[in-house]
C-alpha cells in the first residue's frame, strides 16, 4: 500500500506542477507581460489547465484512489494520509464530471476576457465587454449542467471553493447579517462623518513600498519565500510553500489603497506560506476554502490592521516615515479615519460596516444571470438599483460600478464573492477563540508582538492546509459552526465606540 500511496503522490506532484506552472503564466499575464503576448498566452494557460486536468482525473488515478481507500480509512482521521485519500476522492468525483475540452475553453476564454477587461474598464466600456461575459455566462451555466443534482445553479460553483455552503444555506445567513448591517448603517450615516484628509495627501510610492514592506516583514511574512510585485488588481498567488507572491497597487494621494491591500494580501500569504510542509506537492497544500482564506486577509486587514492597539506601536513609525503628512496628525485622528465608515461604490475601499453590502449585491447578481432571471446586457442596470436600494447611492458609470471587480472576468460567474463575507465573519470568529486562549494578544499587539497570534492561527489553521474541511476546521478551531454573532458583537463594540450607536 505505501508503494501505491507512493505512485499517487507522484502522480499528484506531476499534476501540481502543472498547475503551478499555468499559476505562473498568469503571474506574468498580470504583472508584466507586453499586450502583444495576450493571444498566445491564452492559449498556453488552455494547454497546461487541461493537461493537468487530464493527468488527475485519469483511470489510473480512480484505481489508485480505489485500491487505497480502504488502508488510508484505517488510517487516524488526521492523518496526511486518510485526508489526501478523502480531499482528493472529493476532487476526483468533481472534476470527473467536467469534460477536459470545457477547462481549456475556459482557461482560454478567461485570459482573453482579462485581456479585454483590462482595457474596458478605465475606457468605461462595458459593451466592449459585454460579448466576452455572456459567453462567461454560457461557460458558467454549462459547468453547473455537469452537476444535474443541483438545487440552485450557482451551487455547483460554491462547492468547490466553500465547500458544504449552497445558495440555501448562504440565504438566511446573509439575511440576517443585513437585518443587523442596514440599521447600523443607517445610524452612523446619521452623523456627521469622519475627516479622512490625512489619508489623502501625497505620499511617494516607493516609501509606501518600503514602509509596509516592514510592516509586512514584522507581522511575519518571510520574503526569502516570497515577492511583491504591482498589478491593477491585488491578488495573492503561491508556486509552492516556498515561492508565495501578492500584487499590490500604489497610490501616491491614497494611503489606505496600499495600506490595507498589504495586510490583506499579506494574510493571504502568511496562510499559505504557514501550510505544513509534509504536504507540500499535494492538493492539501493550500488553504481550505475562500471563505477560511478570506478570514485571514481580512483577519490582518481590518481586526488586527484597523485596530488602536496595532497603531499605538506603527503610528509612531508611519510619522515617522511621513513626517510632513502626518507629523501634525493625531493617532487618534488617523484611526478614525481609516475606520471612517460610508456608503461607497467601490467593494475593495469599503469600510468594514458596509462591505459585506456589495457582497451580497454581487451574489445575488450571479444568482440571478446563472438562473437565467438576468441578462447580461441589462447587468449594468440591475447593478445600479441594487446598489441604489442597497447602499443608498447609484454608480455614476460602469468603471466603478459592474466592471470594477476582475472576478467575473477572469474565470466564471458564480462561486466568485461569498468566500469574502463568509472570511468576514470566520475572522472575528477565530480571532475571539485566539484572543480566548491568550487574551494578551492585544498588549503584545500594542508592543509590536505578533508572534502569539501568528504561532496560534499557525497551529490551529495554517499548518493543516486543506485537510479539513471549512465546516470540520471552524469546529475544531472555535467549538461551533460559522456563526453571525462574533462579527456583529465585533462591530457593534468597535462602531458603537466609535460613532456612539
Ligand atoms: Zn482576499
Amino acid at each position: 500500500m505505501q508503494r501505491k500511496y507512493q505512485q499517487l503522490k507522484t502522480r499528484l506532484a506531476e499534476v501540481d506542477d502543472l498547475k503551478a506552472s499555468a499559476a505562473l503564466l498568469s503571474w506574468d499575464h498580470e504583472t508584466s507581460m507586453p499586450p502583444g503576448g495576450a493571444e498566445a498566452r491564452a492559449r498556453q494557460m488552455g494547454t497546461l489547465e487541461r493537461l493537468a486536468h487530464d493527468k488527475f482525473t485519469s483511470p489510473a488515478v480512480g484505481r489508485l484512489l480505489d485500491s487505497l481507500q480502504p488502508w488510508a480509512e484505517g488510517m487516524p482521521y488526521d492523518s496526511d494520509e486518510a485526508s489526501l485519500l478523502r480531499l482528493c476522492r472529493r476532487e476526483f468525483e468533481r472534476e470527473s464530471k467536467v469534460p477536459s475540452a470545457w477547462v481549456s475553453r475556459l482557461a482560454g476564454h478567461a485570459a482573453r476576457t482579462y485581456t479585454a477587461w483590462a482595457h474596458a474598464r478605465p475606457a468605461n466600456d462595458f459593451a466592449a465587454v459585454r460579448p466576452y461575459l455572456e459567453t462567461t455566462l454560457e461557460l458558467s451555466r454549462e459547468y453547473s449542467a455537469f452537476f444535474p443534482g443541483h438545487v440552485h445553479p450557482i451551487d455547483p460553483h460554491i462547492d468547490p471553493v466553500d465547500n458544504g455552503m449552497t445558495a440555501a444555506t448562504l440565504r438566511p445567513l446573509f439575511a440576517r447579517l443585513r437585518d443587523s448591517l442596514v440599521p447600523m448603517v443607517q445610524a452612523i450615516a446619521s452623523q456627521p462623518p469622519a475627516d479622512s484628509a490625512c489619508l489623502h495627501r501625497v505620499f511617494p510610492p516607493d516609501r509606501q513600498r518600503h514602509f509596509f514592506e516592514q510592516m509586512l516583514r514584522t507581522v511575519g511574512y518571510d520574503y526569502d519565500r516570497g515577492l511583491q510585485a504591482v498589478s491593477p488588481h491585488p491578488f495573492t498567488i503561491k508556486f509552492s510553500i516556498g515561492d508565495v507572491r501578492f500584487t499590490s497597487r500604489l497610490v501616491p494621494e491614497d494611503l489606505g489603497e496600499a495600506l490595507f491591500g498589504f495586510l490583506h494580501e499579506g494574510g493571504h500569504a502568511l496562510y499559505e506560506q504557514g501550510v505544513d510542509w509534509s504536504l507540500e506537492s499535494t492538493p492539501l497544500a493550500s488553504g481550505t476554502s475562500s471563505g477560511v482564506h478570506e478570514s485571514q486577509s481580512r483577519l490582518w486587514e481590518n481586526i488586527v490592521g484597523r485596530d488602536r492597539c496595532f497603531w499605538t506601536f506603527w503610528y509612531p513609525r508611519l510619522q515617522a516615515a511621513f513626517p510632513g503628512q502626518l507629523g501634525s496628525v493625531s493617532q487618534e485622528v488617523f484611526y478614525r479615519a481609516i475606520n471612517k465608515v460610508q456608503r461607497s461604490l467601490i467593494r475593495t475601499e469599503a469600510d468594514e460596516v458596509t462591505y459585506n453590502l456589495h457582497v451580497m449585491i454581487r451574489f445575488e447578481l450571479e444568482m440571478d444571470l446563472l438562473d437565467g432571471t438576468l441578462a447580461v446586457r441589462d447587468l449594468p442596470d440591475a447593478w445600479r438599483e441594487l446598489y441604489r436600494d442597497n447602499l443608498g447611492i447609484t454608480p455614476p458609470d460602469d468603471r466603478d460600478g459592474v466592471l470594477q471587480d476582475v472576478h467575473w472576468y477572469c474565470g466564471c460567474i458564480g462561486g466568485a464573492f461569498q468566500g469574502y463575507t463568509l472570511g468576514n465573519l470566520l475572522g472575528a470568529q477565530f480571532y475571539a477563540a485566539a484572543l480566548r486562549d491568550h487574551p494578551d494578544i492585544p498588549a503584545q499587539i500594542a508592543a509590536g508582538s505578533f508572534g502569539t497570534l501568528l504561532s496560534w492561527l499557525q497551529a490551529n489553521i495554517y499548518r493543516h492546509g486543506s485537510k479539513f474541511t471549512p465546516d470540520e476546521l471552524i469546529r475544531r478551531v472555535t467549538g461551533a459552526p460559522l456563526q453571525v454573532e462574533p462579527y456583529i458583537a465585533y462591530l457593534r463594540g468597535k462602531y458603537g465606540d466609535l460613532y456612539e450607536l
